[in-house]
C-alpha cells in the first residue's frame, strides 16, 4: 500500500513529495484510508509514528479550500505541540493554501482573536485556551467537520478532561471524530464512547 492508493488530490501528493514522505508509516496505512471514508477511530499509537500526518493528511484532503469558516479543530495537551501540528498541516497542506492556526495560552488574546477573525481552515489548540475563546465568543465552532484529540492520554493526566468536554460539546453532531493516544486508560474510553459514533479502534 502506497500513498498512490489513496488517490489524493494533486496538491496533497506534491506535498508529501517535497516532504520525502515516499511510503506510509503503519499508522498512515491503518487511519488514512478509514479517515477518507469519514469514519470516527480511537488509535493507539506513539509520538514519532508519523501519527501527525495521519490524520493530517486525510483532513488536509478532505478540507473545502474555498469555505470561509474553520472545518478542522485539533485539540492538543501542549503548546509545543499545537506549534509542531500546525506547522505540519500547513506543511502537506502547502499547495492546497491551507492555512492553520494554532490557539493557546502565554500568548496575547487579542492577537489570537485578530487570527481567528481571519480565513482558517484548521484550528490547533490547547483545551484552556480555546475554552476562552469559546466563552469570549471570538471562535466560530459552528462548521467544524473534523474533530482530532491529539495524545489524549496526557490531556486528560493534566486535568482537562471538564475542558475538552465541553469544547466537544459547542461542536456540530455531524462530524468525524478521531482520537489518538498512546495508552487508553478507562477515563479515555469513556470519552470516545461519550462522543464517537461506532469507533474503530486502531492499534499500531
Ligand atoms: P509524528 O509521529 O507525527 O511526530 O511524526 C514523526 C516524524 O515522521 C515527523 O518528523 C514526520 O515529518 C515524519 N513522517 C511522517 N510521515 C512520514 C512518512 N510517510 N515518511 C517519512 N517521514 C514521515
Amino acid at each position: 500500500q502506497g500513498f498512490q492508493d489513496y488517490r489524493l488530490g494533486e496538491d496533497i501528493t506534491r506535498a508529501l513529495n517535497s516532504l520525502g514522505y515516499k511510503q506510509p508509516t503503519e499508522v498512515q496505512r491503518k487511519v488514512i484510508p478509514s479517515a477518507l471514508e469519514q469514519k470516527d477511530m480511537t488509535v493507539k499509537s506513539h509520538t514519532g509514528s508519523g501519527k501527525t500526518a495521519a490524520y493530517a493528511i486525510p483532513i488536509c484532503e478532505m478540507l473545502k479550500w474555498d469555505e470561509n469558516r474553520p472545518q478542522a479543530l485539533i485539540l492538543t495537551p501542549t503548546r509545543e505541540l499545537a506549534d509542531q501540528v500546525t506547522q505540519d498541516v500547513m506543511n502537506i497542506g502547502r499547495y492546497k493554501r491551507i492555512k492553520a492556526t494554532a490557539v493557546y495560552g502565554k500568548q496575547p488574546f487579542s492577537r489570537q482573536k485578530v487570527q481567528l477573525q481571519q480565513r482558517n481552515h484548521v484550528i490547533v489548540g490547547t483545551p484552556g485556551r480555546l475554552i476562552d475563546h469559546i466563552e469570549k465568543q471570538t471562535i466560530d465552532l459552528e462548521q467544524i467537520r473534523y474533530l482530532v484529540i491529539d495524545e489524549a492520554d496526557e490531556m486528560l493526566n493534566m486535568g482537562f478532561i471538564e475542558h475538552v468536554e465541553k469544547i466537544i460539546r459547542e461542536l456540530p453532531l455531524d462530524r468525524m471524530t478521531m482520537l489518538f493516544s498512546a495508552t487508553l486508560p478507562g477515563d479515555v474510553k469513556s470519552l470516545c464512547h461519550k462522543y464517537m459514533d461506532h469507533p474503530l479502534d486502531i492499534e499500531v
